[in-house]
């Protein structure tokens, strides 16, 4: 059952990358910008917005289990498969991901405000890339991010670039203020051996082992892959849908 859980894990979010050509625009920061400089509410800002509910829940459980970027960053650990140990570059998007929260605040404001949604807009019947020259902007996204992977480590995209990444962080933390139920990983620190498998197989390189010793699960870069919970021969760590204790 636990190794079928990641087969099927890595099959939907690599299948959704197929489809990238078609979804891509739904994941642009520069279409969002685009659209809010006319007073647009385009589809990429409807699914962020969605993807902040989502975060209040199921924190960021959609990283795991349907980002087609994250599929990508999985594919590469075929070729290139490396932790990243010991950096800290979690801040970089936060550098990033500011100003272009700025920029958007002052082209709405420019705009007059929000008038419209358009989930399609500069789309053709919802595709992205719908002629050839678009796929240069669709190669060079998927370029960054193979580089990303192969030089620095596993999804160091999603540690440092990805512009959706904090909107579900926020969504988390706001949870965790609160504290209502949602999903996240329980563990039983004294069934753990140290065998370090969790920690090894991390997707986001994070040190399993120690949130388990330290019984601190909660950890805003943990994406609820569940990898760490399927290679773990002592079933230290599960998922729970509960109140954060
Ligand atoms: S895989 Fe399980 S037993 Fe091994 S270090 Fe992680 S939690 Fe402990
Ligand atoms: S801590 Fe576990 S659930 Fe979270 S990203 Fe790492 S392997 Fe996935």
């Amino acid at each position: 059952m636990t190794a079928t859980r990641q087969k099927v894990r890595k099959a939907i979010i690599f299948c959704l990358f197929l489809t990238f050509p078609v979804i891509m625009n739904y994941f642009s920061p520069a279409l969002i910008a685009m659209g809010a400089s006319e007073g647009v509410i385009n589809g990429s800002l409807l699914l962020f917005g969605l993807l902040f509910v989502s975060a209040l829940f199921l924190g960021r459980g959609f990283c795991g289990w349907v980002c087609p970027i994250g599929g990508l960053q999985e594919a590469c650990f075929m070729v290139k498969d490396k932790r990243l140990t010991g950096k800290k570059i979690d801040w970089i998007k936060w550098v990033m991901w500011g100003p272009w929260i700025g920029l958007l605040v002052f082209l709405v404001i420019k705009a007059g405000g929000f008038r419209s949604i358009m989930p399609l807009y500069l789309m053709e019947n919802g595709i992205s890339v719908y002629e050839p020259t678009g796929y240069i902007n669709f190669f060079l996204v998927l370029m960054v991010i193979v580089l990303l992977a192969f030089s620095v480590g596993r999804r160091t995209f999603c540690h440092t670039t990805c512009w959706i990444a904090p909107f579900m962080i926020l969504g988390r933390k706001l949870r965790n203020i609160f504290r209502w139920p949602s999903l996240r990983l329980k563990s039983e620190k004294e069934k753990c051996t140290s065998c370090m498998k969790c920690t090894k197989s991390c997707p986001m390189s994070l040190d399993v082992n120690d949130m388990v010793q330290r019984e601190k699960m909660e950890n805003t870069e943990c994406i609820l892959c569940g990898t760490c919970i399927d290679v773990c021969p002592e079933d230290v760590i599960s998922y729970s849908f509960s109140a954060w204790k």
